[in-house]
């Protein structure tokens, strides 16, 4: 499955949810979060792109089944990482591809950016087009692979309930 995240991570390439560098307003808000022992989940298979894993990082069991009996791994980090290796999360937030309830596919922010991240309160339509592109393109080469695509639904039923609280 390396080919397939690097055909993920090229779609998105070095394009950003800004124009600019969105973490200088807010001092790389969402890398601090994960410095406290938070994370990002990996994406089925994502894993296998880190058979030497960087001394910056480290990966560990969550409760998220996403499907029977398999479970995201969770990606945690130092707050400061070599760009080129971190994980599919970080690389879309704070936007998101999200499976609706009626099967649709759209890209959303992030509600777990809520309260975190300045860019929260923007409508998707605020941020840079091709990235807002990128994520969708993601989203649909997601669909491509069964577990994945198991993956995005369960995620986005997590969304949903973080949306509502
Ligand atoms: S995504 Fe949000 S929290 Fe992260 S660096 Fe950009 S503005 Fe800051
Ligand atoms: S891996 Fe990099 S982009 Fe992701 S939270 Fe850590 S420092 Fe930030």
């Amino acid at each position: 499955m390396k080919d397939f995240y690097n055909n993920i991570y090229a779609a998105l390439g070095t394009l950003t949810p800004l124009r600019g560098d969105c973490g200088r307003a807010c001092n790389k808000a969402c890398c601090e979060g994960d410095k406290d022992g938070d994370g990002m989940y990996l994406f089925p298979f994502e894993e296998e792109m880190y058979t030497s894993l960087p001394s910056w990082a480290s990966i560990s069991e969550t409760d998220f089944e996403y499907d029977k009996g398999k479970f995201a791994p969770l990606f945690s980090c130092d707050g400061v990482c070599d760009r080129n290796l971190r994980p599919l999360s970080c690389r879309i937030f704070p936007l998101t591809p999200y499976i609706a309830k009626d099967g649709e596919l759209e890209v959303i922010v992030d509600p777990r950016a809520n309260g975190m991240c300045p860019l929260s309160s923007l409508y998707v339509e605020d941020f840079e087009p091709d990235f807002v592109k990128a994520v969708e393109k993601v989203g649909k080469l997601l669909l491509e692979n069964a577990e994945t695509k198991k993956f995005l639904e369960a995620f986005s039923r997590i969304l949903d309930d973080i949306k509502f609280i």
